[in-house]
């Protein structure tokens, strides 16, 4: 993270005076989106006041701030951000804001994986030119929490930027997050147990968005989410022609649409391929509350309980 200083905000001072004794200091932090909101939450708890500026559902890729939005930034004392080219839009923002929050990287120090090209990027590249370049044709994949041990990064990163602009919380933060890296090491292992309950020929899945690259790579597991698939851009009729014929061929039954992503293409393929839609895997934003996925631990609970069965056939 960048260190800058923190002037510690007293609010108990803007309080009338019969409240002041009640008034506890909190920090105020504003995460980019919902999957770094919770792992704040899990770290810094009831000595945050926590905003997160893309919500449950919404595309961070491509977001577009509102006024309110430069608002809450320029009160915050923490700004934390993924990075690697996510959510450049929330850099744009803070540097608007123009003062000394302190930024936390929540990937920093993750040597990140590179995508197959620009081309491949999803959600119709409005970002692009603003990823980070591994060479000419190789962009770093964002999506790194979609492996539970880089998760355990994130965390570790998040609570030494509250620490850091904090220090009377810094035992705090350090405990939560070390209690928290914990249950994330346990899920962890969880979801290797559960995919090994899948014959390897089998570990393969079919989705809309291609945000599935670390967690391909940590469990073993083969995503496919060809061209045209995997953007706003209608898919070629021979792209999907093509990934019919695959489907059939290698029997695969896992196949599903992404939470953020039109539909209508993929179950067209579905249907024509004679296979169903398992349903709707989350990937880049966590749901409300009420819905199947409102924190990063129930995220990977419920991408689980739909993908191992399908990859399995059941059902
Ligand atoms: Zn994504």
């Amino acid at each position: 993270m960048q260190r800058r200083p923190f002037i510690a905000f007293p609010l108990a001072a803007l309080l009338p005076r019969h409240t002041r004794a009640q008034a506890v200091r909190t920090l105020p932090v504003v995460a980019s989106f919902t999957i770094l909101g919770d792992m704040v939450r899990q770290v810094g708890g009831d000595r945050l006041a926590l905003r997160v500026i893309a919500g449950p559902d919404t595309d961070a890729h491509v977001f577009q701030a509102r006024p309110s939005d430069a608002e809450a930034i320029r009160g915050a004392a923490v700004l934390v951000r993924n990075g690697l080219g996510f959510d450049a839009w929330f850099d744009r923002l803070a540097r608007a804001a123009g003062h000394g929050a302190a930024i936390v990287t929540a990937t920093q120090g993750i040597d990140p994986r590179a995508t197959e090209g620009e081309e491949h990027h999803h959600h119709g590249g409005v970002e692009r030119g603003t990823q980070r370049h591994m060479s000419p044709r190789r962009v770093a994949d964002p999506h790194a929490w979609q492996d539970l041990r880089l998760g355990q990064t994130y965390v570790r990163n998040i609570a030494e930027g509250l620490a850091a602009a904090d220090p009377a919380g810094a035992g705090a933060y350090r405990r939560n997050a070390q209690a928290y890296a914990q249950r994330l090491a346990a899920l962890d292992a969880w979801v290797r147990a559960q995919v090994a309950t899948v014959p390897p020929a089998r570990r393969r899945v079919i989705t809309s968005h291609d945000a599935f690259g670390y967690f391909a790579a940590a469990y073993g597991i083969e995503f496919l989410a060809p061209q045209g698939l995997s953007t706003t851009s209608e898919a070629s009729a021979a792209d999907v022609a093509r990934l019919i014929r695959q489907i059939r061929a290698e029997g695969i039954t896992a196949v599903f649409v992404e939470s953020m992503a039109s539909p209508a293409t993929l179950e067209r393929l579905a249907r024509e391929a004679g296979v169903r839609v398992r349903g709707r895997l989350y990937a880049d934003a966590l749901s409300g509350p009420d819905g199947p996925a409102p924190t990063y631990e129930a995220m990977f609970r419920h991408n689980l309980s739909l993908i191992v069965p399908a990859m399995r056939g059941e059902g």
